[in-house]
Order: structure tokens, then sequence, then C-alpha cells
């Protein structure tokens, strides 16, 4: 996932998981539809997803909202073909992480159902071998008073993250190729955690921490 970084302030964060979840923890029609596909891992179907994402950019659009940051969007070169039609994409980031590290990363996944927080208990510390190199990410802790509300998403079990991997592969990987026959994907390999990692991310963006409000404008 792309996580929301602070660099980025002001510029809407649009998961398009979120909103499946929100949909799924709603008592609208579509609830035990989308709660059956997610808890599958398999995908919504694209008008359904393209519907609430409309909805939406709509509504941000209605209160003043102008550019996006859209995380888990698009999974299929459908999906991506209709977002041309709407908008110019500026840039794709695939931040790619070997898989038995997602694996974990998943599984150690805890949100707070007061505060809606991400917090992590996974301690990943993966030895380099065979030239690839190793990978350590430690745990992002929960601060005590989320402790005692802390969840697990019901599709983050290792066979349901095992099938989302699966269709990853296997639908997803194409909107990769989409995007680099654009010039338009930069594929970003994550060294460890967010320490690591979001330094050399401002690196390959090309921005550091003077050109944020630019970045953000
Ligand atoms: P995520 O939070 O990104 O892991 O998404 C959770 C679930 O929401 C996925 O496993 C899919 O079932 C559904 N979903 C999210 N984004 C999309 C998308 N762009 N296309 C289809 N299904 C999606």
């Amino acid at each position: 996932m792309l996580p929301v970084f602070p660099v980025f302030s002001g510029i809407p964060h649009i998961a398009t998981g979120d909103l499946v979840r929100e949909e799924l923890n709603s008592s609208g029609t579509l609830s035990s539809q989308l709660k059956e596909i997610v808890n599958q891992g398999q995908l919504v179907s694209d008008e359904i997803i393209i519907s609430l994402l409309s909805k939406r950019l709509e509504a941000g659009e209605a209160k003043g909202e102008s550019g996006f940051i859209l995380d888990g969007f698009p999974r299929t070169i459908r999906q991506a073909e209709i977002l041309e039609g709407v908008t110019d994409v500026d840039l794709v980031v695939n931040l790619k992480l070997r898989e038995e590290a997602l694996l974990a990363k998943c599984l150690g996944r805890r949100i707070c159902n007061h505060c809606g927080g991400n917090y992590n208990i996974a301690c990943i510390d993966i030895k380099g071998e065979n030239g690839k190199p190793g990978i350590y990410m430690a745990p992002l802790p929960a601060p005590p008073q989320c402790v005692p509300n802390l969840i697990q998403r019901a599709d983050d079990t290792e066979e349901v993250v095992k099938e989302r991997l699966r269709i990853y592969n296997e639908t997803s990987r194409p909107v990769e190729e989409f995007y680099r026959n654009r010039r338009k994907l930069l594929e970003f390999e994550l060294p460890g955690g967010i320490p690591e990692a979001w330094p050399k991310l401002l690196e390959a963006l090309n921005l550091d921490h003077k050109d944020k409000h630019i970045a953000a404008a």
C-alpha cells in the first residue's frame, strides 16, 4: 500500500480499499456482496470500484479539492484506461517489497477501531541470500491508548493474503506495463521500514523536505 506521507499533506490520499471497506460496513445494498468478495481476496468489479471512486472524487471536487494521490487504483487495465479517459496521471509509484515481507506485514497489520490509526506488530528481519539483499522493518507499535482497540482486517489471513498476491500477479501486474509504456512508472524497491524508505523515496521523486510545499501545490 502507498502510505500517506506528511510531505504530501494537503493532497487528498484516496485508497480504493478504504472506499470498499466503508461501503461494506454501511447498510447499503452492496454491503454483503462486497464483504464476500473482499474476504475471499478477490477484486471488486471495475463497475463498482469506478462508481465508488467517482462518488469520492465528485465529493472532493465539490469541497474544492484539486489533485489526489490514488492508492490501490488502478488494479486492472480497464481501470487504467478509464482513468486515462478522465484525468492526466502525473506519476505511478510502484512500491515493491518481496513477497515473504509483504505477507508478514499484512499478518502483522493492526488498526485502531477508534481513531483508524494503522500499526504493525511484525518485526521483519530477512537475511540476504543468493544475491538478494536482506531486509529489516521494525514494528510500528500502537500508542497505549489504541492498544485495547486494535483489530485485524478480516482479509489479512495467510490464505487470503496469498490469494490477493496471486491475483496481483495475474491481473494487476499488467498495469505496470501499461504505465511503463507511457513512461510514467517509478519502480521503488522498499529498502526497509519508513525511516529507511522515506528519504530514498523523496530522492527518487526528486524532492526533499524543502520542496514539500511545492510538491503539495
Ligand atoms: P486494499 O485495502 O487495497 O488491500 O483493498 C482491499 C480490497 O478491496 C481488495 O482486496 C479488493 O477486494 C478491493 N479493492 C480495492 N481496490 C480495488 C480496485 N482498484 N479494484 C478492485 N478491487 C479493489
